[in-house]
């Protein structure tokens, strides 16, 4: 709570030392003359000093957030800690390791100690490393995290913000679980942890640490640190520039990755109720600090760092995620020559842009539209002039059909008139033949027209 304060007196302090520069932004001359604020002594009470009790009221009232995103294997005991680090049952159900994909569960609960409440969400990543394909698994983790900062960043980006009482879901930490093997990282751990190194505070646990003896221990967590520096891992470490907790902090720093036994039950040790698991050999005790580093992941993580995490998120991995993501809409401090650019400017300047880029478009378009109007118009013509080719060509064939048959027609009727002459004529010579007496031919025309009755 004193860091807590003294961190809102520092800000306060920035606050006043900003305003001075501001009002005196008078002319140059006079700033120069202001360049620091003047100390005066007052003669008498004037009460400001109670600002930290005001502060620490407010945050009373107010309650905190903390967020605790658990990256690790099925199984691998983050349930457990969660429940153990705050000496509570969360009730999670035990997961199935036979899920396609890794999936994030958040929860949320309300806890009090003393006069201090603390909304608390934790966040499972269920199925993590289950897959046969791991290609994909840290993918919605870095969503998760991102999604989280942009619901923030569209908040603050309102017109009517409620930041007071927005209920912030940033991760405050990640808590990567490491298998007890005593060998090495793997790759999965490797590549998780450096596409989230830049998104969120990394601490990082060996879980289930009664499986690894003392001395691999001390070479386990050696090694662990040299692989995550040379694969340039960043990972939280604790702060050491308050001078109060920079001793235990810098020394807690020497003891990273916390080699943790999580375990709900309690077991008889001496006339001591104690946190522990029991094995057919003997006892391991949770809060021992021989026997595990429990207890120095709960004195860091809560007790005397968990404001630092919090403050961390805001100030250095919303603030990157927030510079990149302004950038990327094209908003700038500065202009092309280095001079300071106003919200105002920049958006005036992207709105020019954006107008000439509507117009280049509109124009661009105008132009394809007019090209596409003649190539259709030189395709129609092109069709046209084939169906009058086909017309004329049919034309011709049928007047040459036409011609062919009027000759036809010619012969024919030629055809009839000479047969009517031949038949004209024959009837002639039979009718001469008839004229003659006794004739044999009348005879046998006489017979067969008998013969036919
Ligand atoms: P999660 O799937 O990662 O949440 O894992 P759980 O917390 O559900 O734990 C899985 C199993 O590991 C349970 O049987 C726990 O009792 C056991 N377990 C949890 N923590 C430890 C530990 O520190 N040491 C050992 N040996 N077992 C543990």
């Amino acid at each position: 709570m004193a860091s807590e304060v003294a961190r809102h007196l520092l800000f306060q302090s920035h606050i006043t030392t900003k305003t001075a520069h501001t009002s005196s932004q008078v002319s140059d001359h006079e700033q120069k003359q202001k360049e620091s604020p003047r100390s005066l002594t007052m003669s008498g009470h004037v009460g400001f000093e109670s600002l930290p009790d005001q502060l620490v009221n407010r945050s009373i009232q107010q309650g905190f957030c903390f967020n605790i995103l658990c990256v690790g294997e099925t199984g691998i005991g983050k349930s457990t800690l969660i429940d153990t680090l705050f000496n509570t049952n969360f009730e999670d159900h035990e997961s199935s390791h036979f899920y396609p994909h890794v999936r994030l569960k958040a929860q949320t609960y309300e806890l009090q100690e003393s006069n201090v409440r603390l909304k608390l969400t934790i966040v499972n990543t269920v199925g993590f490393g289950d897959q046969i394909n791991k290609e994909e698994s840290y993918q919605p983790i870095v969503d998760y995290i991102d999604a989280q900062f942009e619901a923030y960043l569209q908040e603050e980006l309102k017109i009517k913000r409620s930041l007071f009482n927005y209920h912030d879901s940033r991760v405050h930490v990640c808590l990567y679980f490491i298998s007890p093997t005593g060998h090495s990282l793997k790759t999965l751990d490797l590549l998780t942890m450096k596409s989230l190194d830049s998104k969120v505070n990394i601490i990082p646990v060996i879980a289930k640490a009664d499986a690894i003896s003392k001395t691999e221990l001390q070479k386990f967590k050696i090694k662990l640190m040299s692989e995550l520096v040379s694969n340039g891992v960043q990972i939280y470490h604790f702060p050491t520039d308050d001078e109060t907790i920079a001793k235990i902090n810098a020394s807690m720093n020497g003891h990273l990755p916390f080699a943790v036994v999580g375990s709900m039950d309690e077991v008889k040790v001496g006339n001591k109720m104690v946190k522990a698991r029991q094995y057919p050999w003997g006892i391991v005790q949770v809060e021992n600090e021989n026997h595990c580093d429990f207890v120095k992941l709960r004195e860091m993580l809560i007790c005397t760092n968990m404001e630092d995490l919090r403050d961390q998120t805001h100030t250095r991995h919303y603030e990157l995620y927030r510079r990149r993501k302004l950038e990327e809409m094209g908003f700038m401090d500065v202009g092309p020559e280095n001079q300071p650019l106003s919200l105002q400017e920049t958006y005036e300047a992207k709105r020019h842009e954006f107008y000439g880029e509507r117009q280049r478009k509109e124009e661009e378009m105008k132009q394809l539209f007019v090209q596409r109007v003649k190539e259709k118009e030189a395709i129609l013509k092109e069709a046209e002039r084939e169906a009058s080719a086909k017309f004329e060509h049919l034309k011709r064939v049928h007047q040459e059909e036409k011609l062919r048959l009027e000759e036809k027609r010619r012969l024919l009727e030629e055809e009839i008139i000479a047969f009517s002459k031949k038949k004209a004529t024959s009837e002639i010579y039979q009718n001469q033949t008839f004229m003659t007496p006794g004739s044999n031919l009348r005879k046998d025309k006489d017979r067969k027209n008998s013969n036919f009755m």
